[in-house]
């Protein structure tokens, strides 16, 4: 039996000339996950799809599939969001970017998340209304780690088992993703120095769902800490490095 969808919203995550006149475009869309499909003419034929297919671009797609092994086509993008801000301001095409590349690490080909798409579209949302990026891209990665089954452990002490109280440092162990209090911490090597209020913001953005990730503005430290200690750990869960992550780096304060 053909596959036939309609209307269903999706991000371009990649897009590849296939030929003299095709685009294999890769999208990320809600319900279905992540799905490569062939644009005929979309190279070639100005018309049809123009402007739907870059990278970021939030669109409605309509598909067809004839058979399991075959080809997704793709019938039709209609454009629903630009996201303008995303190709003409720098720092946020390189925040974007960065989460375009953990959607392709970490999305597998039609697995539904649908808690993964919503997060996403926040994120270049987010970006594309002018929300700080540093701020954004923090938010993002605390919610990836949920999303995918890797949470961190901020809620209690690897060494005590106790809850550490508000005011006290911590360290944050990148391989183990869990913490230690100041009074375990003697002898640990290697762990992430966390002031007290970057535990705990961590531990609010853990327990709220996308919807309501507006109402957290972590800045100063905190901020700097929780984008050190989410990279370093995103860099030990998945043993690579992601490439936009440096071209950021660059151009902001060392952390
Ligand atoms: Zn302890």
């Amino acid at each position: 039996m053909p596959v036939i969808r309609s209307d269903l919203p999706a991000l371009v995550l990649d897009s590849i000339d296939y030929g003299e006149s095709d685009k294999i475009v890769v999208f990320f869309c809600q319900d279905v996950g992540r799905i490569s499909a062939l644009a005929r003419g979309a190279h070639r034929s100005k018309k049809r799809f123009v402007n739907k297919l870059e990278i970021f671009t939030f669109v409605q797609i309509s598909y067809s599939k004839s058979s399991a092994g075959s080809l997704f086509m793709l019938n039709e993008a209609e454009l629903v969001n630009s996201f303008i801000t995303l190709r003409t301001d720098l720092t946020s095409y390189r925040v974007a970017s960065i989460i375009r590349e953990y959607m392709l690490l970490t999305t597998r080909e039609t697995s539904d998340d649908d808690l993964l798409f919503q997060l996403a579209l926040w994120a270049l949302h987010s970006l594309n209304v002018g929300i700080d990026q540093k701020q954004t891209l923090a938010l993002f990665m605390i919610k990836l780690f949920d999303l995918l089954g890797y949470r961190p452990d901020f809620s209690v002490c690897q060494g005590c088992g106790a809850r550490p109280a508000d005011g006290q440092e911590v360290l944050f162990n990148v391989q183990a993703g869990t913490i230690t209090c100041r009074n375990c911490s003697a002898g640990h090597e290697g762990g992430r120095r966390l002031a007290a209020g970057t535990a705990k913001m961590i531990r609010a953005v853990q327990e709220q769902p996308v919807s309501r990730l507006n109402r957290f503005k972590p800045s100063g430290a905190v901020l700097e800490q929780i984008l050190d200690c989410a990279h370093r750990y995103s860099r030990y869960l998945f043993q690579r490095d992601i490439h936009s992550w440096k071209g950021f780096d660059g151009q902001t304060n060392r952390y």
